[in-house]
């Protein structure tokens, strides 16, 4: 029987959710989380959207991005042509952190390998993160207020794939100044992925 894309990612992310459950990734999270987040929308998307962890929502629902910051992303989404159903968006962090506090070094690397595993399997063309503590894994030593809404080239291993930061969405959303920022730099993400359209997909 012919097994679809988006069947086989499927399985290989609930394979990656098995796997941070069995190796017990940060214990201290998991415990006091109601849900491992992991993502969630279109396994075939060429846009993934990293963010920093759930929040209380998020841990409430499983799903990324549904409080006042995914509000916000969604109406950014709109604005740009998008909706949820064309990007995928995860975190790095899976497990919310306690009081929403920033999660630590230790846990965002704990979680690093699973990330990249997430993005083995959807094969994306750009990796949108969302604020510094997904993007410094991906752009280490640049800063995020000299960088925002600059699209870099970076290569892991054998890919090679396009990294737009930009600023957080909770950070922007009741900062006038930042807000406008964020919103102009979210509205060049359309014209980022038809120059990329025409670059061959890596294997
Ligand atoms: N902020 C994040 O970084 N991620 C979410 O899922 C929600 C809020």
């Amino acid at each position: 029987m012919l097994v679809s894309s988006m069947e086989t990612k499927q399985a290989q992310l609930e394979q990656i959710a098995v796997d941070i459950r069995n190796k017990n990734v940060c214990p201290d999270l998991a415990k006091q989380a109601l849900n491992l987040v992991m993502g969630d929308g279109n396994l075939d998307s060429d846009i993934v959207f990293i963010g920093e962890a759930p929040g209380k929502k998020e841990d409430e629902t499983g799903l990324p991005f549904v409080g006042a910051a995914g509000k916000f992303l969604n109406e950014m989404l709109a604005a740009a042509g998008l909706e949820r159903k064309d990007v995928y968006i995860t975190n790095i962090v899976k497990y919310r952190p306690p009081n929403n506090r920033d999660p630590s070094p230790e846990e965002k690397a704990a979680f690093w390998p699973y990330l990249l595993e997430q993005l083995e399997v959807i094969n994306p063309k750009v990796v949108i993160t969302l604020g510094r503590h997904s993007m410094e894994y991906f752009l280490p030593g640049m800063k995020i207020g000299e960088v925002h809404g600059q699209p870099k080239r970076v290569e892991f291993g054998d890919h090679k794939i396009v990294i737009m930061p930009l600023f957080h969405p909770a950070a922007a959303l009741y900062n006038g100044s930042l807000r406008q920022t964020l919103i102009d730099d979210f509205l060049k993400v359309p014209e980022v992925i038809e120059q990329i359209e025409t670059l061959p997909k890596q294997p």
